[in-house]
């Protein structure tokens, strides 16, 4: 998915055009208790086109750099992470010399820019926004972000120069994975200790747009594709140190790929960022395993293991289908077991079940448990069931009153499908739709 990024120093309006497009986010997954979203990006869907946006913006020093360097900064990073910028001054004040300064950058970087003189929030102030053209760059769009002015055109222009989206993985028989966490964790250990193994056939092929590489596989007969979200090819001075970049490549490859690693270091995990990912994984219904590295280094005493599952799984409950293992990127420990992991966490991901044995499994919810109420006296009927795709499973029932249905009823029926079948790793989707009977 492409990257639009919006620069420009402080005050100009990024936040407020930040919000605005962040408006038309779309989420299919509720939000979940305990992760906060984030507020550096969002995804959007316009005109048909789904992108990242991102407000550069948003998090400022804490850093030792003057606040000039900072913005440089994260031009720079803007430059090498996005596909499109969207460089924002204010319009009313015209550019200053520091607006002078990223345009440099930006024109050296020959990558697609567009000028956005903003607070013309009237007919009367778009005479000044023409100062804008000084920058040197042919688009200039001119928008209240604050009144929402002009946008219109902006997205038109934005979408005209978004690349074409990748096509979508053609064989079937290649598992796409993304191994995903924090900088440091050690994702490209991982993919080392896998690449590194004599029983495996390495290739490299180019990634996404931007300078990634996604690494091939084959092991056993089975070929996995892993997405490259370390920066594999190129890790540059500036991609280390700008965070949130690393974490929309995670949300990238989460999007291309089946299967999600969330890879985590031992001494530090269930951050806020890891549950962010987690929760991106989720909603976008990937299968998931959740892994725990650098075990090496855990202390050597009795119930070591037992305490992290547990504190594991209080810090991600949202994600309780998902496998946990533990295991060293760096001795080898526990990595042999992952490939065939991934290989089942792909098929129960893809996994289809019968109409039989979901309506035999209707019939003893009927027959054997207590079913949701209204309080008025009006029970719950389900009367069909049906899985309607897989990848991930999902499921319609039809009920007399879909109003009726708990939020524990809804789970009590999500375990007893993953009894029914093997879900582990899998998210399950379950919809309730009215009916006659
Ligand atoms: P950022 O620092 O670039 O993210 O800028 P903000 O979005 O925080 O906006 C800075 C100030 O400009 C705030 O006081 C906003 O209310 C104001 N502002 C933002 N957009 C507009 C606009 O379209 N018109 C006017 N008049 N003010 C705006
Ligand atoms: P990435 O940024 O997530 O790709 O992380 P790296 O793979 O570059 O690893 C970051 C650091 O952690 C490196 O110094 C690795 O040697 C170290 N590291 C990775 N895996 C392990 C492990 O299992 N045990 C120990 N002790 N160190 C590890």
């Amino acid at each position: 998915m492409a990257v639009v990024s919006i620069v420009g120093r402080p005050n100009v309006g990024k936040s407020s055009l930040f919000n605005r497009i962040a408006g038309r986010r779309i989420s299919i997954v509720d939000d979940l208790p305990g992760v906060t979203r984030d507020r550096i990006y969002a995804e959007v869907e316009i005109e048909g086109h789904s992108w990242y946006i991102v407000d550069t913006g948003g998090i400022l020093p804490g850093s030792k750099e003057g606040l000039e360097e900072h913005i440089t900064l994260q031009v720079r990073a803007a430059v090498e992470e996005s596909d499109v910028i969207l460089f924002m001054i204010d319009g009313r004040e015209g550019p200053t010399p520091l607006d002078h300064e990223i345009a440099q950058i930006l024109r050296e970087s020959m990558h697609p820019v567009l000028v956005v003189p903003n607070k013309i929030d009237d007919v009367v102030h778009e005479d000044l926004a023409m100062a804008a053209y000084e920058l040197g760059f042919r688009e200039v769009v001119p928008v209240s972000a604050e009144h929402g002015r002009n946008l219109d055109e902006l997205y038109e222009k934005v979408t005209r120069l978004l690349p074409p989206e990748p096509a979508p993985e053609l064989a079937e028989t290649v598992i796409p994975v993304a191994i995903v966490g924090r900088p440091n964790v050690g994702k490209s250990s991982m993919l080392n200790r896998f690449a590194g193994s004599d029983r495996v056939l390495v290739d490299e092929v180019p990634g996404t747009t931007r300078d990634t590489v996604d690494i091939m596989m084959e092991r056993d007969g089975v070929s996995y594709r892993f997405m490259d979200t370390a920066g594999l090819r190129k890790r540059s001075r500036v991609r280390s140190r700008i965070e949130y970049y690393s974490t929309l490549r995670s949300y990238e490859a989460i999007d291309r790929s089946g299967v999600a690693i969330l890879l985590m270091d031992g001494a530090e995990s269930g951050t806020e960022q890891e549950k962010r990912l987690a929760g991106h994984v989720l909603e976008k219904g990937r299968g998931l395993i959740l892994a725990v590295n650098k075990w090496d280094l855990a202390p050597r005493e009795p119930g070591v293991g037992d305490r992290m599952t547990r504190y594991i799984r209080q810090a991600f409950p949202f994600v309780s289908h998902a496998p946990l293992v533990f295991l060293s990127a760096k001795t080898g420990r526990g990595m042999e077991t992952i490939p065939a992991m991934i290989t089942e966490v792909w098929e129960n991901w893809r996994r289809r079940i019968a109409t039989g044995p979901l309506n035999r499994l209707l019939q003893d919810l009927m027959a054997f448990e207590r079913l949701p109420s209204n309080g008025a006296g009006r029970f719950l009927r389900i009367y069909y069931a049906s899985q309607v795709r897989g990848a991930p499973p999902t499921f319609v029932f039809f009920v007399n009153d879909p109003e009726i249905v708990t939020r524990a009823f809804h789970r009590h029926v999500e375990r007893q499908l993953r009894r029914l079948a093997r879900f582990d790793g899998a998210p399950l989707r379950l919809f309730w739709r009215k009916s006659g009977g």
